[in-house]
């Protein structure tokens, strides 16, 4: 903990933390203590976590990283948050992240937040003073640097730089997996209604997901096995247990397990470094007995048009609660007479220009004569994504491989330049067909790049069978 704290300190230039919960993790700790002293330890008895901003946390600011929620205090904990307090973990933090996890034309990086953009580690001169033997010399240019990724870019940062053993991201359309690929961390996206969603402030709640991040698969296990299950709280949370991995049934075998590598994944865009990584994979996997097979999901290059659509859709109808009334802010002004010009003051004073032009597309395309031509059509669309995915896994493939995200993490400058924006609008290309599918899908780093910063791969499985797909990630690790 002590250490922990410490690199809470020593990261501070990197923004990753809102909110450093240092007084309550006082006491936590000497509950903690209390416990070993006592002989009644509870299972992550003393383990540091840090906590994504979004999710709501009992007398701790929530802000979602927007000026709308800036001293927002829940009266109560989300139930994953709950779960990993109740096991003994103490929380260090709240981290940063994009304003409502939503980035500038979809490409979330954890510089769209109030309280300024998140620096990855990697590349940032701290790295060299927490690694003494560090000897490469790389890092970004002075007045740069490399962004985290996004939109739970913090809670990547805070667990790369060792100032927590885990921490809790969301993830709609890879929000947790791009970070954690650019800054060489595992980043588990669970089955959708595996994990309970009570509490985490909603984007899309049909593709929202709680989402964990860690050092290793099985520190992201553990994490796992405590906060999985049905929550009364949350009615599309799976009330029997998730499927039993398939290596681990009495007659597994590896030469029994088959994993896909479908062609779509090989799109424009897509670095060498990553290609290489992944061939890489593939030839390990292989080399374990696993069959590698060739296969295809046509409607995937479908998946970015088709998200463009029903994220304003439920963010429009999610943000409708944000009115200046009930909580969160209020404006204030003069001509602020009518409820309508209150509603218009606050959102418009409170919520960024990202947030508030998916709330003008959300209703646009929800108007009585667009809602055939748009939202229906999205979610027919969504069906046969959904659908490649179930048909694949018919034919007897257990689990896909494929990148993450198309490179290595880029510069701020470049990430803000509007015409690599155009070439790299496809970052969510590869993250984004598992919410769609709801399906779980892990970012796991593999090797560096040429920059020497983190490369990573994508691991998917079939719905609810996340045990079979934290086995093979374990194996590649
Ligand atoms: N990049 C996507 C967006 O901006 C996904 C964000 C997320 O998963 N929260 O909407």
């Amino acid at each position: 903990y002590v250490q922990c704290l410490n690199r809470v300190q020593m990261i501070k230039s990197l923004n990753a933390y809102i909110t450093v919960t240092n007084k309550i993790s006082q006491i936590q700790l000497e509950e903690s203590a209390q416990r070993y002293l006592k002989g009644i330890p509870r299972p992550i008895e003393g383990i540091p976590i840090a906590v994504k901003d979004n999710f709501c946390t009992k007398n701790i600011k929530t802000t979602c990283a927007s000026r709308m929620l800036e001293n927002f205090i829940p009266t109560y904990n989300a139930t994953v948050v709950q779960r990993l307090l109740d096991s003994g973990a103490i929380l260090m933090g709240k981290t940063n992240m994009d304003e409502f996890g939503m980035g500038l034309e979809n490409l979330s990086g954890t510089t769209e937040s109030i309280f300024g953009p998140t620096r990855n580690i990697w590349g940032s001169h701290v790295i060299q003073k927490l690694n003494t033997n560090f000897k490469e010399s790389f890092s970004s240019p002075p007045d740069d640097f490399f962004i985290a990724g996004g939109s739970s870019g913090g809670s990547a940062v805070a667990v790369a730089s060792g100032s927590c053993t885990v921490a809790l991201g969301s993830d709609t359309g890879g929000s947790v997996r791009n970070p954690a690929s650019y800054c060489g961390v595992v980043g588990f996206k669970p089955s959708y209604g595996s994990l309970s969603r009570y509490g985490l402030i909603p984007l899309v709640n049909s593709m929202d997901v709680p989402g964990i991040l860690a050092r290793t698969v099985g520190d992201c296990r553990s994490a796992f096995d405590i906060i999985k299950g049905w929550d009364p709280k949350d009615s599309t949370t799976l009330q029997r247990p998730l499927n039993k991995s398939k290596l681990k049934r009495t007659s597994a075998k590896l030469s029994k397990l088959c994993v896909g590598i479908p062609k779509e994944f090989h799109c424009p865009g897509l670095s060498s470094e990553v290609s290489d990584a992944w061939r890489d994979v593939m030839d390990l996997l292989e080399n374990c007995g696993i069959r590698v097979v060739q296969v295809s999901l046509p409607h995937t290059s479908y998946s970015i048009a088709c998200y463009s659509v029903l994220n304003p859709c439920e963010v429009a109808s999610n943000m409708a609660r944000y009115d200046g009334l009930r909580y969160g802010y209020r404006a204030t002004g003069k001509n602020l007479n009518s409820t309508e010009s209150l509603y218009a003051a606050t959102r418009s004073q409170a919520l960024n220009q990202i947030v508030r032009g998916r709330i003008l597309a959300g209703n646009y395309f929800l108007l009585k004569e667009n809602y055939d031509k748009y939202f229906v059509q999205a979610l027919k669309l969504r069906r046969l994504i959904y659908e490649d995915y179930v048909k694949l896994w018919s034919t007897g493939v257990d689990l896909l491989l494929t990148p993450v995200t198309l490179s290595d993490a880029p510069l701020f400058s470049e990430f803000n330049q509007k015409d690599s924006r155009a070439q790299s609008a496809d970052q969510d290309y590869c993250t984004q067909p598992a919410n769609m599918a709801g399906i779980p899908a892990l970012s796991l780093p593999v090797r560096m790049s040429k920059r020497n910063l983190p490369l990573s791969i994508q691991l998917m499985a079939p719905h609810f069978d996340d045990e079979t797909l934290l086995d093979v990630a374990e194996l590649v690790e």
